[in-house]
Protein backbone atom coordinates (compact mmCIF):
# COMPACT_ATOMS: atom_id res chain seq x y z
CA UNK A 1 0.00 0.00 0.00
CA UNK A 2 1.21 3.80 -1.18
CA UNK A 3 1.57 6.26 1.57
CA UNK A 4 -1.79 7.94 -0.40
CA UNK A 5 -3.94 5.05 -0.50
CA UNK A 6 -2.72 4.83 3.69
CA UNK A 7 -4.02 7.78 4.22
CA UNK A 8 -7.11 7.69 2.45
CA UNK A 9 -8.10 4.77 4.04
CA UNK A 10 -7.18 6.59 7.20
CA UNK A 11 -8.84 9.60 6.72
CA UNK A 12 -11.92 7.42 5.90
CA UNK A 13 -11.19 6.03 9.14
CA UNK A 14 -10.92 9.10 11.39
CA UNK A 15 -13.59 11.23 9.22
CA UNK A 16 -16.97 9.80 9.92
CA UNK A 17 -19.77 9.91 6.85
CA UNK A 18 -21.28 13.31 6.74
CA UNK A 19 -24.70 14.68 5.36
CA UNK A 20 -24.15 15.91 2.51
CA UNK A 21 -26.89 18.96 2.85
CA UNK A 22 -26.23 19.51 6.89
CA UNK A 23 -22.23 18.25 6.96
CA UNK A 24 -23.38 16.21 10.55
CA UNK A 25 -22.45 13.30 10.86
CA UNK A 26 -24.49 10.10 9.51
CA UNK A 27 -24.55 6.25 9.95
CA UNK A 28 -23.37 5.68 5.93
CA UNK A 29 -21.93 7.71 2.92
CA UNK A 30 -25.30 8.52 0.87
CA UNK A 31 -27.08 9.25 3.84
CA UNK A 32 -29.04 12.28 4.75
CA UNK A 33 -29.34 13.56 8.38
CA UNK A 34 -32.96 12.97 10.29
CA UNK A 35 -33.46 17.03 9.89
CA UNK A 36 -33.17 16.79 6.63
CA UNK A 37 -35.41 13.97 6.48
CA UNK A 38 -37.96 15.42 7.79
CA UNK A 39 -37.73 18.43 5.86
CA UNK A 40 -38.51 16.89 2.39
CA UNK A 41 -41.41 16.80 0.92
CA UNK A 42 -42.12 13.65 -0.68
CA UNK A 43 -44.53 14.12 -3.55
CA UNK A 44 -47.53 11.78 -3.13
CA UNK A 45 -51.14 11.06 -4.68
CA UNK A 46 -53.12 13.07 -5.29
CA UNK A 47 -51.54 14.64 -8.18
CA UNK A 48 -51.91 15.55 -11.78
CA UNK A 49 -52.39 12.04 -13.71
CA UNK A 50 -49.95 14.08 -16.69
CA UNK A 51 -47.39 16.27 -15.34
CA UNK A 52 -46.80 14.38 -11.55
CA UNK A 53 -47.89 18.13 -10.18
CA UNK A 54 -48.94 17.17 -6.32
CA UNK A 55 -52.09 18.54 -5.99
CA UNK A 56 -51.06 19.35 -2.22
CA UNK A 57 -53.55 22.90 -2.00
CA UNK A 58 -57.00 20.67 -2.15
CA UNK A 59 -58.61 20.86 0.67
CA UNK A 60 -58.33 17.29 2.83
CA UNK A 61 -62.09 16.08 2.05
CA UNK A 62 -61.50 16.97 -1.51
CA UNK A 63 -57.91 14.90 -1.62
CA UNK A 64 -59.10 12.07 -0.11
CA UNK A 65 -61.85 11.97 -2.66
CA UNK A 66 -59.76 12.51 -5.51
CA UNK A 67 -57.65 9.17 -4.13
CA UNK A 68 -60.88 7.24 -4.21
CA UNK A 69 -61.55 8.06 -7.40
CA UNK A 70 -59.04 6.58 -9.49
CA UNK A 71 -60.58 6.38 -12.33
CA UNK A 72 -61.05 10.29 -12.66
CA UNK A 73 -58.54 11.90 -15.32
CA UNK A 74 -56.90 14.35 -12.85
CA UNK A 75 -55.14 17.05 -14.72
CA UNK A 76 -53.31 20.49 -13.82
CA UNK A 77 -54.44 23.57 -15.11
CA UNK A 78 -50.95 23.63 -17.25
CA UNK A 79 -51.71 20.22 -18.52
CA UNK A 80 -55.56 20.99 -19.76
CA UNK A 81 -54.53 24.34 -21.67
CA UNK A 82 -51.55 23.19 -22.91
CA UNK A 83 -51.22 19.34 -23.18
CA UNK A 84 -47.55 18.48 -22.72
CA UNK A 85 -45.55 16.58 -25.55
CA UNK A 86 -44.27 13.95 -23.22
CA UNK A 87 -46.49 11.16 -22.17
CA UNK A 88 -46.16 11.79 -17.92
CA UNK A 89 -44.16 12.71 -16.06
CA UNK A 90 -42.85 12.04 -12.35
CA UNK A 91 -41.34 13.31 -9.76
CA UNK A 92 -39.90 12.77 -6.27
CA UNK A 93 -39.76 15.58 -3.64
CA UNK A 94 -40.87 18.76 -4.14
CA UNK A 95 -37.41 21.43 -5.03
CA UNK A 96 -37.36 23.76 -2.10
CA UNK A 97 -35.77 23.61 1.36
CA UNK A 98 -34.25 20.57 2.14
CA UNK A 99 -34.94 18.92 -1.57
CA UNK A 100 -33.52 22.28 -3.09
CA UNK A 101 -30.24 21.97 -1.01
CA UNK A 102 -30.04 18.30 -1.66
CA UNK A 103 -30.47 18.75 -5.48
CA UNK A 104 -27.62 21.99 -5.43
CA UNK A 105 -25.35 19.56 -3.07
CA UNK A 106 -25.24 16.95 -6.02
CA UNK A 107 -25.32 19.50 -8.67
CA UNK A 108 -22.52 21.57 -8.12
CA UNK A 109 -20.56 19.79 -5.43
CA UNK A 110 -18.68 16.50 -5.46
CA UNK A 111 -21.59 14.80 -3.29
CA UNK A 112 -21.41 11.62 -6.53
CA UNK A 113 -22.75 9.42 -3.05
CA UNK A 114 -25.89 11.31 -3.25
CA UNK A 115 -26.96 9.45 -6.35
CA UNK A 116 -27.64 6.29 -4.72
CA UNK A 117 -30.55 8.23 -1.96
CA UNK A 118 -32.07 9.93 -4.98
CA UNK A 119 -31.83 6.68 -7.30
CA UNK A 120 -34.23 5.03 -4.70
CA UNK A 121 -36.74 7.79 -4.66
CA UNK A 122 -37.06 8.40 -8.35
CA UNK A 123 -37.48 4.37 -8.82
CA UNK A 124 -40.23 4.47 -6.14
CA UNK A 125 -42.03 8.05 -7.53
CA UNK A 126 -41.67 6.59 -11.08
CA UNK A 127 -42.43 2.50 -10.52
CA UNK A 128 -45.45 3.02 -13.28
CA UNK A 129 -43.09 4.55 -16.07
CA UNK A 130 -40.36 2.25 -15.47
CA UNK A 131 -42.30 -1.22 -15.62
CA UNK A 132 -43.17 0.59 -18.96
CA UNK A 133 -39.82 1.49 -19.80
CA UNK A 134 -37.34 0.27 -22.53
CA UNK A 135 -35.04 2.55 -23.20
CA UNK A 136 -33.36 5.41 -20.65
CA UNK A 137 -31.94 8.49 -22.01
CA UNK A 138 -30.39 11.17 -19.91
CA UNK A 139 -31.36 14.89 -20.45
CA UNK A 140 -27.94 16.12 -22.31
CA UNK A 141 -25.75 18.83 -21.27
CA UNK A 142 -24.29 20.71 -23.66
CA UNK A 143 -20.25 19.81 -24.25
CA UNK A 144 -19.20 23.45 -23.03
CA UNK A 145 -21.41 22.93 -19.39
CA UNK A 146 -20.27 19.67 -19.15
CA UNK A 147 -17.10 20.96 -19.37
CA UNK A 148 -17.51 23.28 -16.56
CA UNK A 149 -19.12 20.70 -14.73
CA UNK A 150 -17.24 17.61 -15.01
CA UNK A 151 -20.40 15.25 -15.12
CA UNK A 152 -23.85 15.12 -16.39
CA UNK A 153 -25.79 14.46 -13.17
CA UNK A 154 -28.78 13.52 -15.20
CA UNK A 155 -26.81 10.71 -16.90
CA UNK A 156 -25.50 9.65 -13.65
CA UNK A 157 -28.98 9.02 -11.93
CA UNK A 158 -30.06 7.48 -15.85
CA UNK A 159 -26.84 4.82 -15.38
CA UNK A 160 -27.97 4.19 -12.06
CA UNK A 161 -31.23 3.33 -13.02
CA UNK A 162 -29.95 1.17 -15.89
CA UNK A 163 -28.30 -0.57 -13.50
CA UNK A 164 -30.93 -1.60 -11.12
CA UNK A 165 -33.04 -2.45 -14.46
CA UNK A 166 -30.75 -4.52 -16.78
CA UNK A 167 -33.85 -5.40 -19.45
CA UNK A 168 -33.64 -1.48 -20.27
CA UNK A 169 -31.52 0.06 -22.73
CA UNK A 170 -29.21 2.86 -21.34
CA UNK A 171 -28.78 5.61 -24.25
CA UNK A 172 -27.08 8.44 -23.25
CA UNK A 173 -25.91 9.00 -27.41
CA UNK A 174 -29.64 8.91 -28.38
CA UNK A 175 -30.23 12.85 -27.87
CA UNK A 176 -27.82 15.19 -28.21
CA UNK A 177 -27.48 19.23 -27.25
CA UNK A 178 -26.85 21.16 -30.02
CA UNK A 179 -26.99 24.66 -28.45
CA UNK A 180 -26.31 25.61 -24.48
CA UNK A 181 -29.33 27.36 -24.15
CA UNK A 182 -31.05 28.99 -27.35
CA UNK A 183 -32.08 33.02 -26.80
CA UNK A 184 -35.51 32.90 -26.10
CA UNK A 185 -36.14 36.79 -25.99
CA UNK A 186 -38.62 38.57 -28.35
CA UNK A 187 -39.79 35.38 -29.09
CA UNK A 188 -43.57 34.11 -28.38
CA UNK A 189 -44.62 31.23 -26.85
CA UNK A 190 -44.80 29.07 -29.85
CA UNK A 191 -42.06 30.30 -30.78
CA UNK A 192 -40.25 29.40 -28.22
CA UNK A 193 -40.64 26.02 -28.12
CA UNK A 194 -39.54 25.62 -31.61
CA UNK A 195 -36.53 27.35 -30.62
CA UNK A 196 -36.21 25.14 -27.32
CA UNK A 197 -36.72 22.05 -29.91
CA UNK A 198 -33.70 23.34 -32.07
CA UNK A 199 -31.72 22.75 -29.11
CA UNK A 200 -32.08 19.03 -28.92
CA UNK A 201 -31.12 16.41 -31.61
CA UNK A 202 -31.23 12.84 -31.93
CA UNK A 203 -27.61 12.27 -33.92
CA UNK A 204 -27.79 11.87 -37.71
CA UNK A 205 -24.37 10.16 -38.56
CA UNK A 206 -24.35 7.03 -39.91
CA UNK A 207 -23.65 4.83 -37.46
CA UNK A 208 -25.50 6.46 -34.18
CA UNK A 209 -28.41 7.37 -36.18
CA UNK A 210 -28.40 3.31 -36.80
CA UNK A 211 -28.39 2.73 -33.42
CA UNK A 212 -30.54 5.69 -32.09
CA UNK A 213 -33.17 4.02 -34.15
CA UNK A 214 -32.93 0.81 -32.79
CA UNK A 215 -33.33 2.59 -29.33
CA UNK A 216 -35.94 4.84 -30.34
CA UNK A 217 -38.22 3.31 -32.78
CA UNK A 218 -41.58 2.48 -31.45
CA UNK A 219 -39.64 2.08 -27.40
CA UNK A 220 -41.12 3.51 -24.59
CA UNK A 221 -38.62 5.98 -24.11
CA UNK A 222 -37.95 7.42 -20.28
CA UNK A 223 -35.97 10.83 -20.12
CA UNK A 224 -34.02 11.39 -16.60
CA UNK A 225 -33.68 14.56 -15.41
CA UNK A 226 -32.17 16.11 -11.80
CA UNK A 227 -35.10 18.84 -11.91
CA UNK A 228 -38.61 19.08 -13.45
CA UNK A 229 -38.97 23.01 -13.64
CA UNK A 230 -41.51 24.24 -16.77
CA UNK A 231 -41.26 20.93 -18.10
CA UNK A 232 -40.05 23.10 -21.13
CA UNK A 233 -36.74 21.15 -21.43
CA UNK A 234 -38.66 17.71 -21.36
CA UNK A 235 -41.02 18.74 -24.00
CA UNK A 236 -38.52 19.60 -26.21
CA UNK A 237 -36.23 16.43 -26.13
CA UNK A 238 -39.75 14.55 -26.46
CA UNK A 239 -41.02 16.07 -29.05
CA UNK A 240 -37.58 15.29 -30.77
CA UNK A 241 -37.78 11.81 -29.20
CA UNK A 242 -41.12 11.18 -30.84
CA UNK A 243 -39.79 12.60 -34.25
CA UNK A 244 -37.36 9.67 -34.18
CA UNK A 245 -40.53 7.02 -33.88
CA UNK A 246 -40.65 7.23 -30.24
CA UNK A 247 -43.89 5.31 -28.88
CA UNK A 248 -44.32 7.06 -25.58
CA UNK A 249 -41.91 9.29 -24.06
CA UNK A 250 -41.92 9.82 -20.28
CA UNK A 251 -39.92 11.85 -17.79
CA UNK A 252 -38.20 10.98 -14.40
CA UNK A 253 -36.60 13.46 -11.85
CA UNK A 254 -35.79 13.60 -8.79
CA UNK A 255 -37.31 16.41 -8.04
CA UNK A 256 -39.53 18.85 -9.16
CA UNK A 257 -40.29 22.58 -9.12
CA UNK A 258 -43.60 23.50 -7.05
CA UNK A 259 -44.83 26.88 -7.49
CA UNK A 260 -47.50 27.84 -4.81
ZN1 LIG B 1 -50.21 18.58 -15.12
Amino acid sequence: MNARAFFSKTVDFILPPRCAVTGTPVDAPGMISADVWAQMRFIDAPFCRLCGLPFDFLEAEDAEDAENTEDMEMLCGACLDNPPVFDRARSAFVYQGAGRDLILAFKHGDRLHLVRALTQWTMRAGAEILEKTDTLIPVPLHRRRLWQRRYNQSALLARALAEKYPQMIYAPEALRRTRATPPQKGLSRKERQKNMRRAFAVPETAAPAASAAAVLKDKNVTLIDDVFTSGATLNACAAVLKKAGAQNVFALTPARVVLE
